[in-house]
């Protein structure tokens, strides 16, 4: 079977809880969002915010929203090092028990400090209750995904999150995406266990040209709002840098 998702390169970013949001910017303040993502309903906001750690800080780190339960800072290994912190732990999403503490800074300087909340992003894919069904993939199921290219890479530990409030997504870091010569929307190929090739596993990858959302019109890739028009992060931190 066929299972192709689009990618999604993620940078470092910050959730944040209502009651840390009020602190930081002023109570009862809502985020105003400037791109729709494709997950539906998730969002990047116009606000940053800068992450101070024991020997550097981050600045202008977007806030992605809405709010949820706990504030939750995701970097890359590298930001980690900038902030001085050498093993900022793999986790998934909302899993922050352990994790390191940092101190986020507001827009007027006002400082909070968090004791917990750093991770790394475990590499993942979102798929909705009926992809998932109609990829044969349950939620928490772990598979191996290849991307293609000239720097083509197998990805192993891909945790699936499948269920209403996912739209098919594949989700790694600019670094692991780096690693891969990855681009955003390049559709990446879950392998299947029982039915793969040598073709999926060759050692040397021919450096075929990298499948691009489009190249293949009978997949579904529309986002989330209808619009067909949805951002990744790093398109965001580029549109900022201008
Ligand atoms: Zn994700």
């Amino acid at each position: 079977m066929i299972r192709r998702v689009p990618l999604g390169l993620s940078n470092k970013h910050i959730h944040l809880s209502q009651e840390d949001l009020d602190y930081l910017f002023g109570e009862g303040y809502e985020l105003t969002p400037v791109k729709m993502l494709r997950q539906p309903g998730q969002f990047a906001s116009q606000e940053k915010v800068t992450i101070v750690g024991p020997k550097g800080k981050l600045e202008n780190i977007r806030i992605l929203g809405p709010v949820r339960k706990e504030t939750q800072l995701e970097v890359n290994i590298a930001d980690g090092f900038t902030l001085g912190i050498r093993q900022v732990p793999i986790r998934n999403s909302g899993h922050l028990d352990g994790t390191p503490g940092f101190i986020i800074e507001g827009p007027d300087g006002k400082r909070l400090i968090k004791d917990k909340g750093m991770i790394v992003a475990e590499r993942h894919i979102h798929l909705s209750a009926e992809e998932g069904e109609r990829y044969k993939i349950s939620d928490k199921d772990t598979v191996s995904v290849r991307l293609k290219g000239p720097r083509g890479l197998v990805f192993n530990n891909v945790i699936c999150r499948v269920g209403d409030g996912n739209l098919s997504e594949m989700h790694i870091d600019v670094e692991e995406g780096n690693a891969a010569g990855a681009r955003n929307n390049q559709l990446a190929c879950i392998i299947d266990p029982l039915t793969f090739t040598k073709d999926d596993m060759l050692i040397h990858d021919e450096g075929e040209p990298t499948i691009m959302v489009g190249d293949l019109p009978e997949m579904e890739v529309e986002a989330a709002d209808g619009t067909g028009d949805y951002a990744s992060e790093v398109e965001l931190e580029s549109e900022s840098a201008l």
